[in-house]
């Protein structure tokens, strides 16, 4: 479902597979894709670490923590972030 048939991710389909990623939910190849993006893009990087940042104040991973509006809003938070 999450595989990608692109060789690199690029932002915004990192953005996407961060919940995902978090939950261990990618496969391995996924996985790795998404780390190596990450050791290239400080932005993806600071954007995992504010979600981490959210998790551990709200304690988990939670469908209403994490539900598509609070999605949206950090994806907003990003772009602004990128200048889009
Ligand atoms: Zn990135």
């Amino acid at each position: 479902m999450l595989s990608l048939r692109r060789k690199d991710l690029v932002c915004r389909q990192a953005v996407e597979l961060v919940t995902a990623y978090l939950e261990d939910a990618l496969s391995r190849r996924d996985r790795r894709r998404f780390e190596s993006h990450l050791r290239e893009c400080p932005n993806c990087s600071a954007y995992l670490e504010q979600i981490k940042m959210t998790i551990e104040l709200t304690g988990a991973i939670e469908p209403e923590g994490l539900g598509p509006e609070a999605r949206v809003d950090l994806i907003d938070l990003y772009r602004r972030w990128r200048g889009e």
